[in-house]
């Protein structure tokens, strides 16, 4: 009996990682028909937004009515404030689908994004304006100084500067918009309510820039102008979405079913109806806050439940990059933390032969820390394809303190973390998908479904659209027609965008 027992024991101990890792990845399942009811309540979660104020997808009219052609001139301003980097750039718009680009680019210090006022975060933002105007448009700056100091002024001077703000604004005119919620970890009360393009202005203006805020825009609505203007092809793109630190999409919309804004008389009359059309940010990071649909492991509820914002952007939780790497760290703790799954590492013994020992993992590894494990780690976990699995031992060792990480047990960790982004990438297609269907356009003629995107999902995780496109395909309506939607990046597009709206909101549109 006792042996027996011992025989057990040991078994229990040399049970491999790759079966419990197989349990985790099962947890991470979202298989189509869970993508289909997700889609449908997608389709739902877009109509109520489009009526009431309120709602889990805000569906926020951006008083956008055109997308851009290609032939649009001139030089303009931006700024985006995102999830991780400042920049400040200044486009030149060709008028033949070209631009040139200007710009710089700056990490937001961390302690800025919890900032106890706004003054802190915004006078940060104009100081960097400064600096690029001083060292990219010098002459501009000092002659604008120069004249300044004489009294004379010369509106032909002032830039117009599209201001790209990451963050869900109730918008209620091109260049007015109030702050709904912090998203990404920025945390600052105070801006809450406020309109931050004058936040901005009166920064600008405190150190006597050249230069007018003329547009507030969303990240995804400038990614969606800057597909139209240098896509190829006569359809307009309809989409412009964000797969980055957060994630967020905008689509054309007609006019006449955005009912909120038609019953609203104060907004009714302050935009461009003659198109029918109306650029609508749906700030999708907060769809199905309810978890009617979307799936929820014990990973999820622990990042939620940590995070400081609970309840709210369950989809971004569950998509963007800031919160992957967090879920894959949640969920390696869990086989961690169960004794029957050591992490081994083969030792040659004193007499030759091969044993299994159990590597140790210092309490001070950040495997054990809050956002300890970067999103890019997962990226490098899914373009390892050596048999050795050589690169992602060595991250291990090197940047998670876990030495000696047998090949095995690494191709366990491999895929529970390309579990963790196949399901954020299924979702991903639902949010596509039913921005898609809702357009009708697959049903209109042959032409393409053309989609711009940015963020470092799509940049860096190795075929994230190949796993978005294979959930797409199994949407009723989309199926084999999953062809004719066409993805391309727009980098950095946002930048582009914006300087394309603070040309229309300057009233320099042709
Ligand atoms: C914000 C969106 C933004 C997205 C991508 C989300 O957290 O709420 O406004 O478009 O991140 O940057
Ligand atoms: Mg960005």
């Amino acid at each position: 009996e006792d042996t027996d027992k011992t025989a057990y024991h040991c078994r229990q101990h040399t049970m491999s990682l790759a079966e419990h890792a197989q349990r985790v990845v099962a947890e991470f399942d979202f298989d189509q028909n869970a993508v289909q009811k997700s889609v449908d309540e997608f389709l739902r979660e877009m109509d109520e937004g489009l009526q009431n104020e309120g709602t889990e997808l805000s569906q926020i009219p951006t008083y956008v009515t055109a997308v851009p052609n290609g032939t649009e001139k001139g030089l303009y301003m931006a700024v985006d404030l995102g999830g991780t980097n400042f920049r400040v750039c200044s486009v030149n718009l060709h008028g033949n689908s070209t631009f040139t680009l200007t710009q710089s680019k700056t990490p937001i210090p961390h302690d800025l994004m919890v900032a106890k006022t706004s003054k802190e975060l915004f006078s940060f933002l104009a100081k960097q304006i400064e600096a690029f105007l001083k060292e990219h448009h010098e002459d501009h700056y000092f002659s604008h100084i120069k004249r300044r100091n004489t009294g004379e002024t010369q509106d032909q001077e002032i830039f117009s500067l599209g201001f790209t703000f990451s963050f869900p604004v109730n918008q209620v005119g091109i260049n007015k918009g109030m702050l709904m919620r912090w998203t990404k970890g920025f945390d600052i009360h105070d801006t809450v309510g406020k309109d931050v393009c004058a936040l901005l202005q009166k920064e600008i203006d405190a150190l006597h820039l050249p230069v007018k805020v003329a547009a507030l825009v969303n990240d995804t609505v400038g990614t969606l102008m800057a597909r139209s203007y240098t896509s190829p092809g006569k359809s307009h793109a309809l989409l412009g979405a964000i797969f980055g630190t957060g994630t967020n999409g905008a689509y054309v919309e007609k006019l006449s079913k955005v009912t909120k804004l038609v019953s609203s008389t104060a907004k009714a009359g302050t935009y461009d109806d003659s198109t029918g059309e109306m650029i609508i940010n749906t700030e999708w990071g907060s769809f199905d806050n309810k978890l009617r649909t979307l799936p929820n492991t014990p990973y999820d509820t622990t990042l939620d439940k940590d995070s400081n914002n609970p309840g709210i952007q369950m989809f971004e939780k569950r998509i963007s990059g800031m919160y992957l790497g967090e879920l894959f760290r949640l969920a390696v703790v869990s086989l961690i933390h169960d004794p029957n799954t050591p992490f081994t590492s083969s030792e040659t013994g004193p007499t030759g032969s091969e044993s299994k020992t159990t590597t140790r993992i210092p309490a001070t590894s950040p495997v054990f820390k809050q956002w300890g494990i970067d999103t890019s780690f997962l990226s490098l976990c899914a373009s390892d394809t050596s048999a050795s699995l050589n690169l992602i031992r060595e991250s291990l060792a090197s940047d998670l303190q876990i030495p000696d990480v047998s090949p095995e047990d690494a191709r366990a960790l491999q895929a529970i973390a390309g579990a963790v982004v196949r399901r954020a990438a299924r979702l991903s297609a639902v949010a596509i998908g039913a921005i898609v269907l809702n357009s009708g356009r697959l049903d209109e003629g042959e032409q393409d479904v053309d989609i711009g995107v940015d963020g470092s999902l799509v940049e860096f995780y190795p075929d994230f659209e190949g796993l978005v496109r294979e959930a797409l395909r199994g949407v009723k309506g989309i199926g084999e027609r999953e062809k004719r939607v066409r993805i391309g990046i727009a980098k950095d597009g946002s930048g582009v965008g914006a300087a394309l709206i603070a040309l229309v909101a300057a009233g320099r549109a042709e």
